[in-house]
């Protein structure tokens, strides 16, 4: 099995302060820097772009181009696309598997094992690589069981996507300290009130 990539994001919130959500992919990860809802933008510059990969992907080296953080922009629209898709139980569209296609065929970054004597090598994957990495871990998610774990929030005024990786499958919430808490606080109030 692969080493997993590691997954989550700080957010601002309306009332000024942040809060962490794991989108529980890659992928997903990377859709919620803008893919879904231009309020969201966080990759204005090719710089942020770089910033955001090398956080994910230490190997990551260089500046990306203008023409990466188009490329990029492109990806995570495709895959808020078809993570809205999974979650009404809908195949994605055929253009963006296209899209999929095209990125996981390109070369990715490839494992290596620490300890070697030569340390060149390392720090060395472009812009890229790095999307094909997570093309490819989406890939994955497709592959399996994208319909069954790609949901929306159980809070109904939320409207954000997932990916559960828990082994039972039963994640509800964006966060349990956003939607979880508010929809406890609620059961609180109604059993009180009751
Ligand atoms: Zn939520």
């Amino acid at each position: 099995m692969r080493p997993s990539i590691p997954t989550g994001q700080w957010f601002a919130s309306r009332d000024g302060g942040r809060w962490w959500f794991d989108s529980g992919s890659v992928a997903l990860d990377f859709a919620y820097t803008g893919g879904f809802d231009a309020r969201w933008e966080s990759l204005n510059t090719p710089g942020d772009l770089g910033a955001w990969l090398t956080g994910r992907f230490s190997e990551v080296a260089g500046e990306p181009s203008d023409r990466d953080l188009t490329d990029a922009k492109s990806l995570r629209l495709t895959f808020a696309r078809m993570a809205l898709a999974a979650s009404r139980g809908e195949d994605p569209a055929p253009g963006d598997v296209d899209v999929i296609n095209l990125f996981a065929a390109t070369p990715d970054i490839p494992p290596a094992l620490p300890g070697g004597s030569r340390q060149a090598g390392r720090s060395t994957a472009r812009t890229g690589q790095a999307m094909s990495a997570m093309t490819r871990d989406w890939v994955e998610i497709f592959s399996a069981d994208a319909s069954e774990r790609i949901r929306l929030c159980a809070d109904p005024t939320c409207g954000l996507v997932f990916y559960d990786e828990s082994r039972s499958n039963n994640r509800r919430w964006c966060s349990m300290q956003r939607c979880g808490n508010r929809a406890k606080v609620r059961a609180h109030r109604s059993r009180a009130a009751g």
